[in-house]
Order: structure tokens, then C-alpha cells, then sequence
């Protein structure tokens, strides 16, 4: 796609360095660098700010991310709140095993809601930095991508007024399902996609969680998650078909299969709880490389999907702003483009050992389940390799962790 038509003379025009399109975790994070530096940009989004407020996704955050959240000045309420995890529990045969990551590595994860973080970088962004965010825009396009004066505009939503901001760069933040990455050329940008095949029903419970760390459970009947979202909220994962529909799964079913796929020797019974959210994600990953064409360039959902099997996904996405950010910063300072120049292949190394992971962490997870005795047996043996040797141990931390992971 290239510039778009509906842009009539006599709209409104504004100025702005950046226009930021999504105000995720991405776009966030990213906006709130540049205010912080004096880098004049808009934050365009789709949805209103209620509802960003409350849109439950992910939870844990790794410890080098949420340091640099912290060094912008933007975790304080994340290191007020969270809970830290160090260590995670794999239940498989009836037992069940702590893998004490924490011990490992000497890092953590820590468990914070993506719905707060998004609330906490909107507040600090709009509210105490008087950043510039619009919400319920419509119809966002871009303009001119392949020139020096691009130009992004959209459909004010209380005027119904078609609206064009000028700028020097778009950062397309609008996730997996934005408009952004539609405006990559075809003949510029590959999409590496992978299909797993596999279903999980994503759900979160109005119940306190039953231990204080995520469990794997891992089981011919397929795979089943638990962790933790905060004091009263648990997520839970269960596999099933791919497309499957939600409604196959009423209350008893849940629980009774939950109970089922997470029994383990000496295991406390589950704490259950109203299901306030039941959803079907199909397992899939993307990546679009390069990330940027002419002066648009991506970040987080927008650019990468990573299926949610080893959390991943919003830490990409900060990871991508934050190297986004330093370069723009640079840019806008001393005209300095090497960061932006090299932006894509420096977000893409991550994204791409995240994605090897993911793959590899999924065939450990859903091995007992497939099937096939050759792959519920090489899942055993991986399972106990990092169970029993540490020098697996520590290589499988460093993955999970995100520690050392920009080869
Ligand atoms: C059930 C589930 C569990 C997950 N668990 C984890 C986890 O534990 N750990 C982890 O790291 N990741 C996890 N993820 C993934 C994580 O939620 C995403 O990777 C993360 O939200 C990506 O952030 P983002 O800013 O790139 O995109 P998003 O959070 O999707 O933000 C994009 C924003 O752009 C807006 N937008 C869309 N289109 C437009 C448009 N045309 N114009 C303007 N705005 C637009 C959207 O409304 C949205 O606010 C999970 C995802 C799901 C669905």
C-alpha cells in the first residue's frame, strides 16, 4: 500500500517529529523516551483509553526490561506492585519438579498485568508529561513513507474531520492487528510465518493463585499453564484444537480438565474462581524483516507475533521500543541515523532467538500430547536435561529470561 487518497487540501494540518500509531506497551514505552528527551511526537490510537486501561493480556516481564522501564523512570508503580518470580514448577507423570530459575541466573520475572503497565506509561506520559495522545481515531493512513516529509491522517472521531499530521518519522506500534505493516512493499519485506498446529484456551479466573509460581503442566491430554495476574486473578491455559469454540468449554469442563492436567503428588486442590475471560488463540508467530521501509518503522506485535507459549511478546515489544527510541533520540539530537540505520537487524537478533525458543519450548510442552511416542519422548528427555544437568539449566535460563539474548 502507498499514499492513500482520502486526504482533501483543506483538512487540518499539524507538525509533529514523531507520530506513534498504537498506544501499547510499544508505542507507550516509546512515546514516553521521546517526551522525556524533548522529541515532539502524537500518540494516534484506535481504542479509547478505558478500554486500554482494562484490556487483560500479558503478565510477566523480564528482569532486564523492567530495569530499563525503571532507568526512564517508568517502573515505579511495577516495582511497587509486582510480584517477583524466581522460580517455576513443571508438573508431568503425577509429580512435580521446581526448577529454581531464580538461583540459576540471579534474575527474575516479574508478575505485573499488562493492562497496569499500560495504565501506569498512559499516566506518566499524558497526565504528568502532558503528552500529546489521541484516542478513537479512525481510519489512520499513511502518506508519502518513501519521502522526507511524510504524513499520517486519520478521521477525528468528535468532529469527523479528517485530520493530517506531518512529521519525519512513523513508528507503527499498532500491533497484530493495526494498518502499519501493510504499508511495507511487498518486494521490500519477507514474512516468516509459522503455524504450531495448536490451540490453547486462554482464560482468566476470578480466583487468587494456587501457588506462588507458574506451573507447566504437561500431559497426554495436553498441555495446561497457571500464573499468576495479581492477588485475586489468575491466567490459566489449557490446550485444545486450534479454532476450537469457547463455548465447548462451560465452567465444570474447565476446571475438571484443569484439575486433571495439573494433578501432582502432594499438589494443593486448584483455587477456582468465575471465568472472566475464555478465548481460543490459535498458536502462530511472524516475523516481518526488515522492520522499517523509507521513514516508517515498527515495533513490537506490529513488526513480530510471538505466540504467547513462552511469554515473549511484550517484552519484544519494549525491547523494539526502546532501541526505537534511542535512535530517534540521537536522530533528533545530532542527526546521528546509525541507530535507525541499524534499528531492524538490532531488534531482529532477539526476536528471532525468542522465536527458536518459543518453537523449542513448544515442542517440550506439547510433546506428551501429540500423538506420536517419538516426540512425547525426545520432550521427556529434554525435560529431564534441564532438570538434572546445569549447564542445560543455565542455557534454558537464559532464553526464558531474555538474559544475554542479542546474538
Ligand atoms: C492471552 C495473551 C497472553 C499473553 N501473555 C504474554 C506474556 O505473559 N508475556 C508477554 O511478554 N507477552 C504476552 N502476550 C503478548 C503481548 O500481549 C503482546 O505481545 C503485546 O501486547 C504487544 O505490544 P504492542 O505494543 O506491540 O501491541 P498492542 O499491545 O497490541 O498495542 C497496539 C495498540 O494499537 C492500537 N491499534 C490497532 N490498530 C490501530 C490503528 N489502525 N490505529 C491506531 N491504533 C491502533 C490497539 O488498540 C493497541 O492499543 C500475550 C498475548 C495474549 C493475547
Amino acid at each position: 500500500m502507498t499514499a492513500a487518497s482520502s486526504l482533501s487540501s483543506s483538512a487540518p494540518v499539524r507538525h509533529a517529529r514523531v507520530v506513534i500509531v498504537g498506544a501499547g506497551p510499544a508505542g507507550l514505552t516509546l512515546a514516553n523516551i521521546l517526551r522525556a528527551a524533548s522529541v515532539d511526537c502524537v500518540v494516534l490510537e484506535t481504542e479509547s483509553r478505558e478500554f486500554i486501561e482494562q484490556r487483560p493480556r500479558a503478565g510477566f516481564l523480564e528482569e532486564w526490561a523492567v530495569r530499563a522501564l525503571e532507568r526512564h523512570g517508568l517502573a515505579d508503580r511495577l516495582l511497587e506492585n509486582a510480584e517477583v518470580h524466581g522460580e517455576c514448577e513443571f508438573r508431568f507423570a503425577g509429580q512435580r519438579r521446581r526448577f529454581r530459575y531464580g538461583e540459576v541466573s540471579g534474575h527474575h520475572h516479574f508478575a505485573y498485568p499488562q493492562q497496569l503497565l499500560v495504565t501506569d506509561l498512559l499516566r506518566t506520559y499524558a497526565d504528568h508529561r502532558s503528552g500529546d495522545v489521541r484516542f478513537g481515531v479512525r481510519g489512520v493512513e499513511l502518506h508519502a513513507i518513501d519521502t522526507d516529509r511524510p504524513a499520517v491522517s486519520y478521521t477525528d472521531p468528535d468532529t469527523g474531520e479528517r485530520v493530517r499530521i506531518d512529521c519525519e518519522i512513523i513508528a507503527g506500534c499498532d500491533g497484530g492487528r493495526g494498518v502499519t505493516r501493510d504499508y511495507l512493499p511487498p518486494e521490500h519485506a519477507t514474512l516468516a510465518r509459522h503455524d504450531y498446529g495448536i490451540g490453547w484456551l486462554a482464560l482468566l479466573a476470578e480466583a487468587p493463585p494456587s501457588s506462588d509460581c507458574v506451573f507447566f503442566g504437561l500431559h497426554p491430554r495436553g498441555f495446561a499453564g497457571h500464573m499468576a495476574r495479581g492477588p485475586r486473578v489468575t491466567r490459566y491455559y489449557l490446550e485444545c484444537p486450534p479454532g476450537d469454540d469457547p463455548e465447548n468449554w462451560p465452567y465444570e469442563r474447565v476446571w475438571a480438565e484443569l484439575r486433571a492436567r495439573l494433578a501432582a503428588d502432594g499438589a494443593r486442590p486448584l483455587n477456582e474462581g468465575r471465568l472472566i475471560e475464555k478465548r481460543v488463540l490459535d498458536m502462530h508467530s511472524y516475523i516481518v524483516e526488515p522492520m522499517a521501509y523509507g521513514r516508517l518503522y515498527l515495533a513490537g506485535d506490529a513488526a513480530h507475533l510471538a505466540s504467547p507459549i513462552a511469554a515473549k511478546g511484550m517484552n519484544l515489544a519494549i525491547h523494539d521500543a526502546l532501541l526505537l527510541a534511542d535512535a530517534l533520540v540521537a536522530y533528533s539530537g545530532k542527526g546521528d541515523d546509525s541507530g535507525l540505520r541499524g534499528y531492524s537487524a538490532a531488534c531482529l537478533r532477539r526476536v528471532w532467538q525468542y522465536q527458536e525458543f518459543s518453537q523449542w519450548f513448544s515442542e517440550l510442552l506439547h510433546g506428551p500430547s501429540s500423538g506420536d511416542p517419538f516426540q512425547a519422548g525426545a520432550a521427556a528427555a529434554r525435560l529431564r536435561r534441564i532438570l538434572g544437568s546445569p549447564t542445560a539449566a543455565a542455557a534454558f535460563v537464559e532464553l526464558y529470561l531474555g538474559v544475554n539474548a542479542d546474538h
